[in-house]
């Protein structure tokens, strides 16, 4: 047997408990520890039965672990357990400094691997029923954040989002009129279709269609949840309320 254990950096989908990997739920249940972030469904977190659960959860604005203090409690944990899962929310790999944990890790000598979950922008077209890619109108896909962490040095984000002919924005519906500002400086169609997702996939999901020139009264009407913005021609003409939610009203009245 291994002296330490192995740490698995999984991912916990967007939000709804049923939208987890097969893989995922088979490590939870058989996982010794479990530190997961906040935005990760309780139901989730239940399926790790055996486990000591920890909190090291991120919302921005709110209180988190130091990142550093999570890399050393990773290695930590191996050394004295067997499964040690780190539960991030979406997909472990995009917009939430896995690559840190990684380092540290690899640095140590400590067994890892990474097991893919579905990311929020995913679930939010899905939730908008957008194809991200659309023959003749969208051959590609970015994932952005104008977010900037401490220390680090700014980055041209405008220009990706510019770019690109499908944009998913995270961690961007805060600063979202200054998001639509600078677009609008460098260019873009104030009639550039915009669609903000709120809890996508859970049960109070909210669906705000509008355009880039609209874009921050969209983000002014009361998002708590965690949201994200989806800019481009495939989001076009998106009523605030699915088809089939409206036709289901519309027989019962
Ligand atoms: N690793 C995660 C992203 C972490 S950054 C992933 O792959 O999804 C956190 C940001 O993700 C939030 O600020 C928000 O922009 C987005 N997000 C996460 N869950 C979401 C959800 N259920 N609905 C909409 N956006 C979500």
């Amino acid at each position: 047997m291994s002296a330490t254990g192995t740490v698995y950096l999984v991912g916990a989908g967007p939000g709804a408990p049923d939208l987890l990997t097969l893989r995922a739920a088979r490590l939870l249940e058989r996982a010794d520890i479990v530190f997961y972030d906040a935005l990760v469904h309780p139901e989730t977190l239940a399926l790790a039965e055996r486990a000591e659960k920890i909190a090291v959860g991120k919302r921005c604005g709110r209180h988190s672990t130091a990142q550093r203090f999570i890399n050393k409690r990773l290695v930590d944990a191996a050394r004295k357990h067997a499964l040690v899962v780190r539960l991030k929310g979406g997909d472990p790999l995009l917009f939430g400094r896995a690559q840190e944990e990684i380092d540290e890790l690899d640095a140590a000598g400590i067994r890892f691997e990474i097991v893919p979950g579905i990311t929020a922008a995913l679930a939010a077209s899905a939730a908008v029923g957008r194809s991200m890619t659309r023959r003749g109108l969208s051959r590609n896909v970015a994932f952005v954040t104008p977010r900037t962490g401490a220390g680090e040095e700014g980055h041209d984000w405008a220009q990706t989002v510019l770019a690109a002919d499908t944009c998913a924005i995270y961690m961007g519906v805060g600063e979202a009129a200054g998001i639509a500002s600078t677009l609008l400086a460098r260019g873009a169609s104030p009639d550039r279709p915009v669609v903000i997702v709120e809890n996508a996939s859970l049960p109070d999901e909210r669906r705000l269609p509008s355009r880039l020139a609209d874009l921050a009264l969209a983000a002014a009407s009361g998002i708590a949840g965690p949201a994200i913005i989806l800019i481009g021609e495939v989001y076009a003409r998106i009523s605030p309320v699915p088809a089939a939610a409206v036709a289901e009203r519309t027989r019962a009245a």
